[in-house]
């Protein structure tokens, strides 16, 4: 196993913000990646999964103990239209595969940068606001740590269905910006979507803090535009959050996790 040290985070992030892991570990299968765990747990330091770092804001300090990048690739044919993929296997490559084998149920996750195990723990939305569980046969943990998972597909003829993936690619990549985390904050019971509550009533679209910038194509984002630090961004989202409860009474609440120290 090659445990290095003080290594950048992020790189291994969509939004490229982070700090230093004090031990990291790239895992490229799930075996490694079980191997991993365990050294961890031997070690007594505290264990972070890194999967595509979509969905997290990592402190410009970093994350302290060991973190673990998974980049398990496998995806195994079982019986029974069944499949078993491995939690570090791109959201992507697993609709591809099944769609290549008549397998259909996950074409609403399309475009979303999820690797499966960050989807599980996260729980995500789809297109049609259908959530990933509902598609989620059955879980292999070690701890609370997802190894592999099998899925819930129909079998089928899947033109159609990829064409409903290319057509969600095509609508979702004009709007949705890449170099961030995702929706920032959750939407609100019984109220307008967040991203309309910041375009629309807070008027911030486009506004920016450093190199972190509320994105001009969906208010519910916020990009980097080269070298935003974790501080910026998150002085962005509560400058937001404090918008929000002064002039219109509502509390935004995040979408996204915070790591290490803020
Ligand atoms: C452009 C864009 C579009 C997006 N669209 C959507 C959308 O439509 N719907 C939606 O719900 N989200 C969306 N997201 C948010 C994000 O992609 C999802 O939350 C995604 O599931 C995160 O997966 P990840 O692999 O990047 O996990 P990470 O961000 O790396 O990790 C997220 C959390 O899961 C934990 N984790 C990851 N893997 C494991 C594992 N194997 N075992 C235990 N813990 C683990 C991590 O420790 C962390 O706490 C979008 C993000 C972007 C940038």
């Amino acid at each position: 196993m090659d445990i290095q040290q003080n290594i950048p985070l992020a790189p291994y992030t969509t939004v490229k913000i982070g700090g230093p892991a004090d031990f990291f570990i790239h895992t490229k299968n799930s075996k490694e990646f079980i191997e991993a765990i365990k050294y961890g747990q031997e070690k007594k330091l505290p264990i972070t999964i890194l999967g595509n770092g979509s969905n997290i804001l990592i402190s410009d300090s970093g994350v302290r103990g060991l973190v673990i990048k998974n980049n398990s690739t496998e995806i195994e044919i079982l019986p029974d239209n069944k499949v078993k993929v491995a939690s570090g296997v791109q959201l992507s490559q697993l609709i591809n595969f099944t769609l290549d084998n008549n397998l259909l149920g996950l074409e609403e996750f399309a475009y979303i940068p999820s690797t499966i195990g960050g989807a599980i723990i996260g729980d995500i939305h789809g297109d049609n606001k259908s959530l990933f569980s509902q598609f989620i046969d059955s879980v292999e943990k070690i701890d609370n740590f997802i190894v592999s998972a099998v899925p819930k597909l129909n079998p089928g003829d899947s033109t159609q269905a990829k064409e409903k993936v290319k057509n969600i690619i095509q609508k979702k990549s004009s709007i949705q910006p890449m170099n961030s985390l995702g929706s920032i904050f959750k939407n609100l019971p019984n109220q307008d979507p967040s991203g309309m509550i910041i375009d629309q009533k807070l008027n911030l679209k486009d506004f920016s803090i450093g190199d972190a910038q509320i994105s001009p194509t969906h208010a519910n984002f916020i990009i980097n535009n080269g070298s935003a630090s974790a501080s910026d961004y998150l002085k962005l989202i509560r400058l937001i959050q404090s918008q929000a409860k002064e002039k219109l009474n509502l509390d935004l609440e995040l979408e996204i996790k915070l790591l290490g120290q803020f």
